[in-house]
């Protein structure tokens, strides 16, 4: 499977790979945090899942982010959706 056409370096999310796990043994990644090896192109944006693939092995796979979900937020209330890419100065 190749890397997506809509793989974008500059769009990428911090999620656990399900095929490979390469961030199982990872601290940074166990605590959460911003990890220059192990992130995911993020290819689509659906409310609160995510379409990502992972550079490493390719796999590709819809993630759910759970936000949103069992918040307190009230009701009503839209989830805020992202600024197209390409919006803000370099
Ligand atoms: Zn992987
Ligand atoms: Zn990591």
């Amino acid at each position: 499977m190749p890397l997506d056409a809509s793989a974008d370096i500059s769009r990428r999310a911090w999620v656990p790979c399900p095929s490979c796990e390469d961030s199982r043994a990872c601290q940074p990644c166990h605590d959460g945090q911003v990890c220059d090896d192990h992130w995911r192109f993020l290819l689509e944006a659906d409310g609160r899942n995510m379409f990502v693939q992972c550079p490493a092995c390719l796999h590709r796979w819809w993630h759910d982010t759970r936000f949103g979900a069992g918040t307190r937020r009230p009701k009503g209330e839209e989830l805020r959706e992202f600024p197209p890419p390409g919006d803000q100065a370099a």
